[in-house]
């Protein structure tokens, strides 16, 4: 099994031990893949990030956090916060890349081997799409380098541009 694979399609259909939810600080949901996480996998989910938000008020910028992944064939959904990309371009990268890092830290912690990654902040976060792969695939190798407990990343790209990217530079 490579330790890095490449798909094209719904990160919601993956069987991996974990899938990532790009979601936004206040863990309530929103649209894009976070919209089709809580759909797909019911109110377990929502109810787990309201008790995470009554004990730590939402989920920071560059953060993740774990809940349930209730009726998806996964078995845990990390919720993790990627950047807006507005402003300051350095310190928006050093935050997408901390949203890739702490994923596959909170992931380690529970024990997971596999993941699925959607492409964070690509969609109405308006990161660069080039640059975004880049640094999502250099922290995620980065990460697997120094760990011993992750067997499998997946980067599951829901559009073309997206895949062929990846495609480009895996
Ligand atoms: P962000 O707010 O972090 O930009 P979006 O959900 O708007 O999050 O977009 C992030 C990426 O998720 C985009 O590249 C979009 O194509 C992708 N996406 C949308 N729906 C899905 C899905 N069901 N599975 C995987 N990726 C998805």
């Amino acid at each position: 099994m490579d330790k890095i694979a490449l798909i094209k399609g719904d990160i919601t259909k993956m069987h991996t031990d974990a899938i990532v939810n790009a979601a936004n600080s206040s863990l309530l949901g929103g649209g894009g893949v976070d919209g089709a996480i809580h759909r797909a996998g019911g109110k377990a989910i929502l109810e787990d990030c309201i008790k995470i938000r009554n004990r730590q008020g939402g989920c920071p910028t560059g953060e993740a956090v774990i809940t349930t992944a209730g009726n998806l064939p996964a078995k845990y959904v990390i919720h993790t916060v990627g950047p807006v990309y507005n402003g300051d371009k350095k310190e928006k990268e050093l935050l997408l890349a901390n949203a890739y890092r702490n994923s596959l830290i909170v992931a380690v912690e529970n024990s997971i081997k596999t993941i699925a990654f959607p492409n964070i902040s690509t969609g109405v976060y308006h990161f660069p799409k080039q640059r975004a792969a880049e640094i999502a695939i250099t922290t995620v190798k980065d990460f697997l380098k120094n760990d011993a407990h992750i067997d499998q990343v997946l980067f599951v790209c829901f559009d073309e541009e997206n895949y062929s990217l990846y495609q480009t530079l895996l």
